[in-house]
């Protein structure tokens, strides 16, 4: 699957993003959830984490 986009500015930093998917979503040191550079995403735990999350500002990234 393509590379999940976060839009950060209606993240409300809930962390459940990176509890469902962790491999995926991190916390980095400027307090930002971001998405990891990976080979392949996790389907399945992308889209739980996608309908979790609270403020809905995980999209799938629409380019490339
Ligand atoms: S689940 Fe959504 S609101 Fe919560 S930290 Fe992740 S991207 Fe932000």
């Amino acid at each position: 699957m393509m590379r999940p986009v976060v839009e950060l500015s209606e993240c409300v930093l809930c962390g459940v993003c990176c509890s469902v998917c962790p491999t995926v979503f991190i916390l980095n040191d400027t307090g930002y959830i971001e998405v990891a550079e990976l080979d392949g995403y996790p389907e399945d735990d992308v889209n739980e984490a996608i309908k979790n999350c609270p403020a809905s500002c995980i999209s799938r990234d629409k380019g490339a």
